[in-house]
């Protein structure tokens, strides 16, 4: 049975685990010494780590984690010159396996010219690095609403039971900017209720079903990328 496994690091992104039969894998390791602590408290080393995109924030411990480990990069073809020392390229369409965990690649430009997610089908789980938020979705730094529309697009076409486990801690910002949009949203106004009480708690509100996306994320419920491109825009100016 799969195991995903959720790491801070830095200020508010998450690392994401993979603990397959054979294989580990961690998910956009922002830094390093969180993800050694978490591997060495399971008796586990790494073998395999996986990009979303170019940013820092997502990249910056893959060198430490090869160097101690060994472990293969796994990394958008499209973005092989800004990511050093990638051993794997993967694009749009792709298939490879983390042990009997089978992974499919979609590119999903927008927030970076070569972001792609990871969609691991048995499992159920999507690692959407920074083109969906729970109740967001990433800045455009490099791409254009367009294209960030079609990406979610994309993303809106897997299961509804798929979980969502995304590159940030951002969902009580994010849904409180989703409220101005929709303040009549009953499912939107008790998903802001649980991410406020689970984090009073200090509890991660991800994963979180894409169902339950659809129905509460202002950016998927846009329905025209010409609305999506207005919200993002407010979203920006907020
Ligand atoms: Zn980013
Ligand atoms: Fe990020």
């Amino acid at each position: 049975m799969t195991k995903i496994t959720l790491i801070p690091v830095l200020n508010d992104n998450y690392a994401y685990l993979i603990e397959t039969d054979t294989v580990t894998a961690i998910v956009d390791p922002g830094e390093a010494q969180p993800v050694i602590d978490a591997l060495e408290a399971k008796g586990k080393t790494l073998d395999l780590i996986l990009n979303t995109h170019h940013h820092g924030d997502h990249i910056a411990g893959n060198e430490a984690l090869v160097k101690k480990y060994g472990a293969r990069l796994i990394g958008p073809a499209a973005e092989v010159k800004r990511i050093d020392g990638m051993d794997k390229t993967v694009a749009e369409g792709d298939h490879f396996d983390i042990g009997n965990e089978p992974v499919d690649v979609f590119e999903t430009p927008g927030h970076t010219s070569g972001h792609i997610v990871f969609h691991l089908p048995q499992a159920k789980a999507l690692f959407s690095g920074d083109t969906l938020f729970s109740m967001g979705c990433g800045r455009l730094f490099e791409g254009t609403p367009d294209q960030m529309w079609q990406s979610l697009q994309k993303i809106m076409t897997l299961p509804d039971d798929t979980q969502i486990y995304c590159g940030h801690e951002y969902t009580k910002a994010n849904g409180t900017f989703c409220l101005n949009i929709e303040p009549d949203n009953g499912d939107l106004k008790q998903r802001v209720d649980d991410v406020i009480a689970l984090r009073e708690a200090g509890q991660p509100t991800l994963p979180v079903t894409l169902g339950k996306e659809k129905k509460t994320n202002v950016f998927l419920r846009a329905g025209s990328a010409q609305r999506f491109a207005e919200i993002r825009a407010a979203k920006d100016a907020a």
